[in-house]
Parts: C-alpha cells; structure tokens; sequence
C-alpha cells in the first residue's frame, strides 16, 4: 500500500532520516501449498455480487499428515472491518455455499475470525487433493482495494481481498494473520491462477497476469503469482507502452485532467521499469496493468502481482489548481511505490503482517532515496506542470549530499536510540505507530545501511537479496545474512543492531 503523502521532494530525505527518530526464517515453499487455482468468478453488477467458484490443487509436500486444510475467506474479515466503519456496506456479507473434493462435501469449523475455514480434509504426506470453494460474496460500496465506487455514470469494482485461497502451511502449523484495514496480512507462496471472470460487456477488465475479453467472458492466465487482482469499470479508457520488454497498459478514466493523469502515470511507469531493471534486475512477467480508482482519502495506492492500484481522486473530480497540482506530485509517487512492489512483495514475497518493513520499508527506499534521488523525465515534467524551476541536477546532487550527511550523522552518534523496523504490526515498539515503523523507519533502515556500506556494495547485496529469493519468501534474518556477505564490518553492524529487534528476529 502507498500512504498518502504530502511530503514534497526536496525535504523528503530529511524529513525520513529525521522522523524515525521479532526472529522469521521461511525460506523455502510451504510444506502444504497449492500449486494451481481454478477460477469461475460471475460479477453481477444490479446486485453489487460476486458469484465464485474456486477450485485449489493442494498439495503436502510434508512429512506429515495434516487433519485439516486451511482455506482463506478474506472478504469476512473486510466486511467485517467495514460495518464497523462504513455505514453503507452494512448489508455487504459473503456466505459459503459449499467446500467440496471430488464432488463430495467436505465440512468444516471457523475459529473466531470467520475468514479462516479449517476443513476437514486429512492430507498425508506425499499426497495432493483438488479442493472447490463455493462462495457468493457482496462487494461493498466503498472508495478501497476492494469494493465499488460509482465514476462518471458508471461504475469501477477493485476486486482483491475477495477470493478464497489456500493458507501457507510453515514450521508445522498453518499461517495467517487477522486482516488488516490500514496495512497487510498476506503471507502467500506462489502458485498458477486460470481465471474465468464474467461482467457485462460494456465492462473493460484489468487483471493479475495476462488476460484477454471477449464477448464478456475475461480469460485470465496468472503464472507463477502470489494472488490475482481484478478490477473492471465500464467507464475505462486504455493506453499501453512497452518499457524494459514489459508491456504496460493503463486503465484511467475520462474527464478533464485525464490526458495527464495518462501521460505522468505511463511516463513514471517507464522510469520505474528502467530504475529497477538497472539497480536490482529484470522485473519476471509480461505485462503489468495501472488501474485508476478511488482508494479513500489515506492511500495512494495498493500493489498485487502483475497489477496496480492507482488513486485517481485528485483527477477525476473538480478539484481546485493547488490540489491538482499536488496530485501530480502524488501520482508519481503513487506509481513508482506501488512498481516498486513488484520486486519487494510480488517477487521477493515476505510476511506483511510479521515484518512489514521487507515489503514496505524497501519499496518506500527506492521511492524516497532512488527515485527521488534520480534525475527522472516524469519528475521534470511535474516541474513543468507546476510552473517550478527547482527541478534540475543540481537539486538531485545537493539532496543526495545532505542525506549522506544525515546518515552519517546516524552511523557516528554513539548514543544514537534504536528504532526497531521487524516487529509485528500489534507489537510495535513502544511510541512507534505501524505505519512509522513499516514505511519510515523501515526505509530509513537500508538508506543508512547504503552509506554505511557505500551505494556498489549495497546495490550488489540488494540485487542478491533480490536473485535469492527471486518468486520465493524472504525474513529479515535472510536479508540481514546478505548484508553481511557483502558487508560485516563494525560499522554496518552497528547500524543492523540500532534497527533490528533481535527479539523478533526469524
Ligand atoms: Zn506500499
């Protein structure tokens, strides 16, 4: 997810160095997993309702047998969240049809949170099953990852968070973290997804993978995905490019400021495949598909494998010029994080919920001290927009200077306090929000690691990091091992021990 910011780039690196003031190893698969999803999902737009039809091949790659198969309903928990704050969805709920296996009904028990379905299904070692999940689930009206907003006369769905899907079993138990609204919880390991989606056919669909539509039926072909996203809108015009080999289609709407909000939005994707291909490597799908939506008023957009979120709210409504103008700023923001999730959460997968800082803290990294430490076309053409003359080389020098600076001011203050980045999101340290400790200190972690280190060393590290567990899950115990290959000084450990709780370590 991407915070909405207001934070403008030449104050960004000081305000992060300056504002931050648990044990996980999971290397390896799941020991149960399910290698491939088979999905029929029929979207009823009168009743605002997702008919689902979900069929996973699990399979134990264990060495023991297991009772029950943990199934992941996550739109309870959602819906859950949203009566709670959201008046108008408070009729949205998802009911469980049926589980079955091989046509034959399976029961099963919930525990206190409704979205984890323990089935009993006893699975020994060695062996695999198909289990079917039939599911009709309401799709709440409100601006978020998922859930529907009316746009232009019509309407746009963002459908994530919506799909019943395996849980990872790890170190003999299974895993799963309650939902949570302001951040993550997802913790999944890779798998193939073949997707049937019907909307009506005035609808334009963006999906996870690659997809194509005809007469209303969307076919979708996910490989090798953590999840699949959907979002479809009847009012969604499309634009493409191809950039590193990617092609990059971009789903906006119509209206005043749309031609811009097209051009920045394709114009920072581009940056975006080019920094990362160059700093870290080769992004690992074909395609990646933008979605204009509207996320609520605290973000500014929201990642999947294979597909982007994008707030659009400062542009598809009337909005006054300061606000728009902020928007620009905003939108290159939103969609360099949210790229920047392609290679920290779809790639190098990581426990959302355990240690947010690995998906959140990196890709917040590359946002504030890369992107924005970059001459970039999409930034001078936001500095043409806004009618400003700072933008330029020099700028770019004096901020990189200054946050070498304040780094080393970090790495040299023998009584510098310790901010700890891995704690789990309901155990923060004391005095440090989530959302702080995930994307502030969580970024500042490997901007003082990098001068620490110097940029080569750092970048080589990231880059092995990125290679290791490329499609894989990745712990801060496994990050911090590649630091020290590269790196083990004195120095570096210092900077590790001010920002690693090794309480949580794992
Ligand atoms: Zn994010």
């Amino acid at each position: 997810m991407k915070k909405k910011t207001t934070i403008m780039l030449s104050t960004a690196v000081i305000t992060t160095l300056l504002s931050f003031n648990t044990l996980v190893q999971a290397a390896s698969d799941p020991e149960i997993r399910a290698t491939e999803y088979n999905m029929d999902v029929r979207l009823n737009p009168h009743k605002n309702q997702l008919t689902e039809k979900v069929t996973m091949h699990v399979v134990n790659n264990g060495k023991q047998t297991v009772k029950n198969l943990l199934v992941r309903n996550m739109a309870h928990g959602v819906l859950s969240y949203d009566h709670h704050h959201f008046k108008a969805t408070k009729n949205a709920k998802t009911t469980i049809k049926s589980i079955s296996t091989d046509g034959k009904k399976l029961s099963y028990t919930t525990g206190k949170d409704k979205s984890n379905l323990f089935v009993n299904k006893t699975l020994a070692a060695g062996e695999s099953t198909n289990l079917t999940v039939n599911v009709i689930t309401d799709v709440p009206k409100r601006a978020d990852s998922f859930g529907y907003q009316a746009i232009n006369y019509g309407k746009v769905y963002n459908l994530s968070f919506c799909f019943p899907y395996l849980s990872d079993y790890r170190d003999d138990k299974w895993n799963y973290h309650p939902y949570f609204d302001q951040g993550e919880n997802r913790n999944v390991a890779i798998s193939n997804f073949h997707v049937n989606f019907w909307a009506p056919k005035s609808y334009k669909v963006a999906a996870s993978g690659q997809n194509s539509t005809k007469n209303g039926k969307t076919t979708i072909n996910a490989q090798n995905m953590r999840e699949v996203a959907i979002v479809a809108s009847n009012k969604f015009k499309v634009d493409h490019i191809f950039t590193n080999g990617v092609r990059v289609n971009n789903y906006y709407f119509a209206g005043k400021n749309s031609k811009t909000y097209n051009r920045l939005a394709l114009m920072t994707a581009k940056d975006s495949f080019t920094i990362f291909t160059k700093k870290i490597d080769k992004y690992p799908y074909k395609e990646l598909d933008m979605t204009e939506g509207l996320l609520g008023k605290n973000t500014g957009g929201m990642e999947y494998p294979g597909l982007v979120m994008i707030d659009g709210t400062a542009f598809t409504k009337n909005r006054t010029k300061e606000r728009r103008q902020m928007g620009y700023n905003e939108l290159t923001e939103d969609v360099f994080h949210e790229i920047g999730h392609q290679w920290f959460y779809s790639t190098v997968g990581s426990d959302e919920y355990m240690e947010a800082w690995l998906d959140e803290g990196l890709t917040n990294f590359l946002e504030n001290d890369v992107y924005d430490l970059t001459y970039t076309k999409s930034k001078a053409f936001v500095a043409r927009l806004v009618h400003s003359k700072r933008y330029n080389h020099k700028l770019i020098n004096k901020t990189n200077n200054l946050l070498t600076k304040a780094a080393n001011k970090f790495i040299s203050d023998p009584k510098q306090k310790s901010f700890y980045v891995n704690c789990p999101l309901n155990h923060t340290q004391k005095g440090v929000d989530t959302d702080t400790m995930a994307y502030d200190v969580g970024s500042s972690f490997p901007t003082i690691l990098m001068v620490a280190m110097g940029r080569n060393k750092f970048f080589q590290a990231l880059q092995d990091y990125y290679h290791t567990y490329y499609l894989k899950q990745a712990t801060t115990q496994d990050f911090l091992n590649i630091i020290r290959k590269y790196d083990n000084s004195k120095k570096v450990n210092y900077v590790i021990n001010k920002f690693v709780d090794p309480n949580y370590l794992r």
